[in-house]
């Protein structure tokens, strides 16, 4: 399942609030066996938000969409992914009596809008707070709130699949460019694919859906490169 995460906030844009949600869902959705191939952000503005929403779900098989839920004016989500769909924003008579129910609240002292979605979307009812998420399609809204989003998170995991990808991790105390001949060797022998994160030393991931393969090149490029002490290693 190949799935776009798009996070909405102008803090988020101008470095204010790190973007640990768009972290946080790229693992969780990749420990599940879903392949995140986008992640983008986008202003509180309606039309940004609604036409990456269009594009993604055109492209993808889902899209995760976080931030900007609730009644306040810059809260434009719902809105944005309404006109996505052409549809409606409509009052969601189950998540106002979902919240009366088990949030402690009296319809008429919740701010209108609150539990505006887009019509004939699924509610997901907010544990953590008070703004509703939804689904529709396969286009997931969840709020921005951390504590929120992965709570209602939750409820939604087992909707994204795919087949798990094994991970090994080699620390190499060689430079990059001395590695390239290996790298090429591993996709060839191995069937894996290679990704070479550089810091201090040198971290090689080799993925594949075939543990047996990705361990056997991870202890094919041990025996041939010099190895990071073990204590230096932190993952
Ligand atoms: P609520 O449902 O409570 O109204 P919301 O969905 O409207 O929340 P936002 O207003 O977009 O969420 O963001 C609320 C707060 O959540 C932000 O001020 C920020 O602290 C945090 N937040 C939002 N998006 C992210 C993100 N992508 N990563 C980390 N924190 C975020
Ligand atoms: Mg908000």
């Amino acid at each position: 399942m190949r799935v776009a995460v798009v996070t909405v906030g102008d803090e988020l844009l101008a470095g204010e609030t790190v973007n640990t949600n768009a972290a946080w869902l790229g693992e969780q959705l990749t420990a599940r066996g879903a392949r995140v191939e986008r992640v983008v952000t986008v202003p509180d503005r309606v039309e940004d938000i609604a036409d990456v929403v269009r594009e993604y779900h055109d492209r993808y098989d889902a899209v995760v969409v976080t931030g900007g839920l609730g009644p306040t004016h810059d809260d434009l989500t719902m809105e944005a992914v309404a006109s996505a769909f052409d549809r409606d924003l409509e009052r969601d008579e189950s998540a106002l009596d979902w919240l009366e129910a088990n949030g402690g609240y009296v319809r008429e002292d919740l701010t209108a809008g609150t539990a505006d979605l887009p019509a004939g979307a699924r509610v997901l009812h907010n544990e953590e707070g008070v703004a509703p998420g939804c689904v529709v399609e396969s286009v997931y809204v969840l709020p921005g709130v951390p504590a929120e989003m992965k709570a209602m998170f939750e409820g939604i995991r087992e909707e994204f699949t795919g087949t798990r990808r094994h991970v090994a991790t080699v620390a190499v105390d060689e430079p990059e460019s001395a590695l390239l001949d290996r790298f090429e060797e591993l996709r060839e022998r191995f069937g894996v694919t290679v990704g070479s994160y550089p810091g201090e030393f040198v971290r090689v991931k080799l993925r594949g859906e075939d543990a047996t393969a990705v361990e056997a090149a991870a202890a094919w490029l041990r025996e041939r490169s010099t190895l990071v002490d073990s204590g230096a290693v932190t993952e």
